[in-house]
């Protein structure tokens, strides 16, 4: 990304700083959703994968000649005040970290047991399902390297024809709290936060206010985040209605945070659209400032 003040950033720039690939539970590679993101107009896209940096690498080779940016990201699974708190983290610093990538070590070996055991779980519970057909798709629906996480095993669902599509699934055999529903080892948000700025990148709460099992953080669950070194809320997201993205607008001022907004692109997987929700280019600009222009 260009250095703050660069002038490059023109206001016409639609810049969408949360997307996915197959590098975790997204449904496009890593070149397909840049070539996506290039076709739909964006001038730059955050690659933010559930707890992996992986994919970073292949979208940037892609995005050389796809006339678009590919900014840094992730998105951290944590837990806080028993809720799950997913974190966004950018920054070029963040890919090869060696802090951040122990703490993300442990969530991926506790996801590879978690989500194996949700699949025996499911057979048990649900009659006509097979647990070792399940597991069998399970293994077949998870990329090879990519976070492993529900949505294959909604696609695990899709291939034995339980359910037809990832909706389907989280609504009736996924969700949290459910029968199913198993967690896994995650790190606090606050020490998410500050492995993330330990390595010199930015932190922001993602989709700030989605319910968690029916719970949202609360303005003082968010300031006490805040104080542990965030930048940003993530304000703008279909999670949020317009009441949820005014509270969430007013806090952000109150704590001098910076407020972004993004798609959540899932590919097919998710109803989500690339750019339905974009991040003004002053705070991309004040961002990428903030990281010395390496974004
Ligand atoms: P996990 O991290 O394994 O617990 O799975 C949660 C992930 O499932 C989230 O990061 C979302 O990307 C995804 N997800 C949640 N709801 C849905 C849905 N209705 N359809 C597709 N994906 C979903
Ligand atoms: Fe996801
Ligand atoms: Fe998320
Ligand atoms: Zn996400």
């Amino acid at each position: 990304m260009h250095r703050a003040g660069s002038g490059l950033l023109s206001v016409s720039m639609v810049v969408d700083l949360h997307t996915h690939s197959t590098a975790s539970d997204g449904r496009g590679t890593p070149a397909e959703v840049v070539a996506e993101a290039a076709a739909a107009g964006l001038s730059a896209i955050a690659l933010t994968d559930h707890d992996t940096t992986a994919g970073i690498g292949a979208a940037r080779t892609s995005a050389a000649t796809a006339g678009i940016r590919v900014l840094s990201g992730i998105e951290i699974s944590t837990r806080w005040a028993g809720m799950s708190v997913h974190l966004l983290g950018y920054g070029d610093c963040l890919v090869g970290d060696a802090g951040l990538g122990a703490m993300l070590a442990d969530t991926i070996e506790s996801r590879e047991g978690r989500i194996v055991q949700m699949a025996r779980r499911l057979a048990a519970g649900e009659p006509g399902v097979d647990g070792d057909d399940l597991v069998a798709a399970l293994l077949r629906s998870t990329p090879p390297g990519a976070t492993p996480g529900r949505p294959h095993l909604a696609d695990a669902l899709i291939q034995l024809n339980v359910v037809p599509d990832r909706d389907a699934a989280f609504q009736r055999l996924l969700a949290e709290p459910g029968p199913y529903y198993v967690p896994y080892a995650a790190p606090s948000t606050a020490d998410a936060i500050a492995a993330v700025v330990a390595a010199g990148g930015l932190a922001v709460i993602a989709h700030a206010r989605s319910p968690h099992g029916g719970r949202t953080l609360s303005d003082a669950q968010i300031a006490d985040l805040a104080a542990a070194g965030l930048a940003g809320l993530e304000v703008d997201h279909r999670d949020h209605d317009d009441a949820a993205k005014a509270g969430l607008r007013a806090l952000a001022r109150s704590l001098d945070l910076v407020v972004t907004g993004s798609s959540d692109y899932h590919g097919s997987g998710k109803q989500n659209r690339l750019g339905e929700h974009s991040t003004a280019p002053e705070v991309v600009e004040e961002l990428a400032g903030r990281l010395g222009g390496r974004w």
